[in-house]
């Protein structure tokens, strides 16, 4: 048998969990007024290395990349804001007359990581991205986002984790400052860190082989580092944070992995009691160079990125109500004459918006009833030889317990009508289909 490839994983039972949170996601994203953007999964080699950083884990270890038949390299794309930006860019979307524009993203993204609990080589992401402003509203505005689709989720003990990187100046500085911290270090850091201290020494603080050496703890920190500007921009993202109700967390040691962040970065974690030491489950910040990096006009941005899979966890973890499935209508057949009527019955209930069933393998009346119970159909329309005859047939209400006799004319406005009638017993009166 050929089984899945490793890191990857199917959707079978958890389905239920992927469609409530790609629900919220559409409904939480109305609300901030972002609209959804979806671009390719695979992109140009040469689009990760020059926004994403030639050196980050990311790009150097993980990418998939493979060679086409026309010797173009392509890569699986590791994550979604590059790829939107070069989109951004090409489609000249920053000449819209609205902005700041604001879009939204959920699909895979594929990384080579060594596959454990809530890592995995293929995995899904739903981001945000805001273009053209450099408003300090807009980065609150952004967490704010984040934070309401997990409490529409129902996600509670989150914590915000927020910084800043500052912008060119104030990252020049800090990065001065942290090579002068790990020069006496270097003999002992690893050998990623030892080019990284050449590279981009900023990624050192993000090192997961060396997180716990002396050297760490002892490191300067981004905010000292921030010019006057910067500072005042990361204050007023906290002030607008506080006055939309958020808790966060100053953070001095989160830097994230990507190149291409300045100003405001942040993380959101749930509880280790719900996730282990997975438990971030949102990161972003803002990245004013990015747009201008990939040869579009100097436009400052902010976004973040969820993983669903993490996402899905702490939905299951916390018994999250799913909506059970269930059909509007099963139909019993008996033989050929019945299955033939029965086709054209279905296709016109189906037309006028009823979701309808029936058996398609000749089995007894005694397991075709057992399939409608197993789908949850709220009616069964049982249509033998006799009902062929007769043009009528027996409906049987298996909420109400009632049976009636109606004819093929009535059927669909029948069920129709008990749908949408309001009573006390109905459960279902949730019918939104479109009479023919
Ligand atoms: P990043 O793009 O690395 O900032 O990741 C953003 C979010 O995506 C993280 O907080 C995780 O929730 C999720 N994520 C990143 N890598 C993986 C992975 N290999 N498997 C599952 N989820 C991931």
């Amino acid at each position: 048998m050929i089984r899945r490839m490793k890191g990857t994983y199917d959707i079978t039972d958890d389905i239920g969990y992927y469609k409530a949170i790609e629900k919220q996601i559409e409904r939480v994203s109305k609300l901030f007024n972002f609209k959804e953007i979806r671009t390719p999964h695979f992109e140009a080699r040469e689009l990760f290395h020059r926004s994403v950083g030639e050196d980050t884990d990311i790009v150097s270890k993980e990418t998939y990349d493979f060679e086409d038949r026309g010797g173009r390299i392509n890569t699986l794309r590791p994550e979604g804001t590059a790829g939107i930006v070069r989109a951004f860019n090409e489609n000249k979307l920053y000449a819209s007359n609205i902005s700041p524009q604001k879009y939204y993203y959920y699909g895979s993204m594929f990384r080579y990581e060594r596959p454990q609990k809530g890592r995995f080589r293929e995995f899904r992401q739903f981001g945000a991205e805001s273009f053209g402003s450099n408003h300090p509203s807009m980065d609150a505005e952004i967490i704010a986002y984040a934070a309401t689709l997990l409490k529409a989720l129902k996600i509670k003990d989150i914590t915000v984790h927020l910084n800043s990187l500052g912008d060119k100046t104030s990252k020049a500085n800090f990065e001065k400052a942290l090579k002068a911290h790990f020069q006496p270090h270097l003999d002992s850091l690893c050998k990623d860190c030892k080019n990284r201290y050449e590279e981009n020494p900023l990624r050192i603080l993000d090192c997961k082989v060396d997180k716990n050496h002396e050297s760490m703890q002892s490191a300067p920190k981004t905010v000292d580092y921030l010019t006057d500007a910067d500072k005042a921009h990361f204050e007023s993202v906290q002030a607008y944070l506080k006055s939309a109700n958020i808790d966060v967390v100053v953070d001095h040691n989160l830097v994230r992995g990507l190149d291409y962040y300045t100003h405001t970065v942040f993380e959101i974690k749930v509880s280790e009691d719900l996730l282990g030491s997975q438990n971030a489950i949102c990161g972003g910040g803002r990245y004013n160079n990015l747009v201008e990096t990939l040869d579009g006009p100097p436009t400052p941005a902010v976004g973040f990125a969820f993983g669903v899979e993490r996402l899905v966890v702490a939905l299951k973890e916390n018994d999250y109500p799913l909506s059970e499935d269930y059909l509007h209508v099963y139909v019993l057949v008996m033989g050929e004459q019945a299955r033939l009527n029965a086709a054209w019955l279905i296709q016109r209930m189906r037309m006028g918006g009823l979701m309808v069933d029936t058996d398609y393998t000749e089995r007894s009346m005694k397991a075709q009833f057992k399939q409608s119970a197993n789908h949850n159909a709220r009616f069964v329309a049982i249509i033998g030889d006799k009902e062929v005859e007769e043009g009528a047939l027996n409906l049987k209400d298996q909420q109400l317990n009632t049976e009636e006799r109606v004819s093929f004319n009535d059927l669909y406005v029948t069920i129709v009508d008990k749908l949408t009638q309001k009573r006390s017993d109905c459960q279902d009166c949730d019918y939104k289909g479109e009479s023919q």
